[in-house]
């Protein structure tokens, strides 16, 4: 098959673009190094089947070859990154979105839209189940990306119920892995850079809020089968890790893992209506692909440590 990944180059889509590589499709990613990173392809630019198209998908796209499979990846997606980029993290899932339905809809490709578990906000339900339907401010400080992913949903849900697309949405929830930026600002790169460096470690808020995270191939894998099980097809899928821990908890735990005697610290840096809470309820994916996470979080955090240990000049700069 040919498969346009848009926002290949990031820290998902580049794991993605690999997977649907070895798997023998031929591979397009599209991405304009916003916020991603050229390193993350490097492997693969050289390897047939792969092609690299430095484009925005908010503009006119580039001409593209017959497509049977439409991801849309492209935006920026950690907290310090769509606070410096709020109008082009609301283009890329708006304009973006319509651009890339536009392009399925030409060649009757499948259409896979990443959301994320931002669309739920502040929960006020725990876990989220899909049918939650949020606790969002339109113009809070996470607004330019909640809304965004919103919006991305509702014009993919349009195309899709007026039969013009056959798509399908995928919330991800905190994600992390090897290839994740190191520079980017969430909570486990930080953590681990900090350990490693054997600096302090910068716990926002009492460190009490929840996350569930999620190793990145256990991600793509869920991507792929919500891709391709025709009952999918239509519906919205949680993708997370369902076991949730304090943020004090991760620290604590990465930590002891990289063998740091780092300090915590407690400061008051988050992102402003930082989610107090957040866990998937992945019964749906279970149950319609047959997809559950299958990384543990001490092999997850041994691979991914490893990585930024590699990313570390000898200095600690990165
Ligand atoms: N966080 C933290 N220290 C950091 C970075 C993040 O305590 O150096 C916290 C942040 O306040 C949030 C959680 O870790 O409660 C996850 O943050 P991240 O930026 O990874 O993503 P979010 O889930 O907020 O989108």
């Amino acid at each position: 098959m040919r498969i346009l990944i848009a926002g290949g180059a990031g820290f998902v889509g580049s794991h993605l673009c690999e997977r649907l590589l070895e798997e023998g499709h031929v591979v397009i990613c599209m991405d304009n190094l916003l916020t991603s990173r050229r390193s993350n392809i490097e492997t693969l630019i050289d390897r047939p089947g792969f092609e690299f198209m430095d484009a925005d998908i908010v503009k006119e796209l580039p001409p593209c070859p017959r497509l049977d499979r439409v991801y849309h990846l492209a935006s920026p997606a950690s907290p310090p990154a769509y606070c410096r980029y709020p109008i082009e993290t609301l283009r890329a899932n708006s304009e973006g979105t319509r651009n890339l339905l536009d392009l399925a809809a030409r060649d009757g490709a499948l259409f896979l839209y990443t959301s994320s578990s931002e669309v739920y906000g502040d929960p006020l339900q725990h876990p989220q189940h899909e049918e939650y339907r949020g606790n969002v401010s339109p113009t809070g400080p996470r607004s330019m990306y909640d809304e965004a992913k919103r919006y991305g949903e509702a014009i993919t849900a349009a195309y899709s119920s007026s039969h013009r697309v056959s798509a399908r949405i995928v919330r991800v929830f905190n994600t992390y892995g090897p290839g994740s930026d190191p520079a980017d600002g969430r909570m486990i790169p930080n953590f681990i850079t900090q350990a490693l460096r054997g600096g302090s470690m910068t716990v926002y808020g009492d460190g009490s809020q929840t996350r569930s995270v999620c190793y990145v191939a256990d991600i793509v894998a869920g991507l792929v089968l919500a891709m391709e099980v025709e009952e999918a097809e239509g519906k919205v899928f949680n993708l997370g890790n369902p076991e949730e821990r304090t943020v004090l908890e991760y620290a604590k735990v990465i930590r002891r893992t990289v063998g740091s005697d780092s300090r915590l610290i407690f400061v008051d840096q988050a992102v402003g209506d930082d989610p107090r809470r957040r866990r998937p309820d992945i019964a749906r994916a279970r149950n319609l692909l047959g997809w559950e996470p299958r990384v543990s979080l001490s092999e997850g955090l041994s691979s991914t440590i490893a990585y930024f240990r590699g990313a570390l000049n000898g200095d600690g700069r990165l």
